[in-house]
């Protein structure tokens, strides 16, 4: 596996981030609710930080391009 940059993520986000399974990584991504779309939309352009011990990922709806965003639970 090459090693992923992420230059939108907090340190504290990352080391959350890293140890879901990249499989899992890219269920979460691609399973994210748009209010517009009113559908599960993939999200572009996120960034993440860690909100009450939970990764937070902020990022756009790749289909409108509206903000979205997921909760992934830290423990
Ligand atoms: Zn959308």
């Amino acid at each position: 596996m090459t090693i992923f940059q992420f230059p939108q993520f907090s340190l504290e986000a990352v080391k959350i981030w890293e140890k879901i399974p990249v499989e899992f990584q890219d269920t979460i991504l691609s399973n994210v609710l748009c209010s517009n779309c009113r559908d599960s939309v993939r999200m572009v352009d996120y960034s993440g930080s860690v909100v009450s011990g939970d990764l937070l990922l902020k990022g756009n709806c790749a289909i409108c391009g509206r903000t979205v965003a997921r909760l992934v639970e830290g423990s």
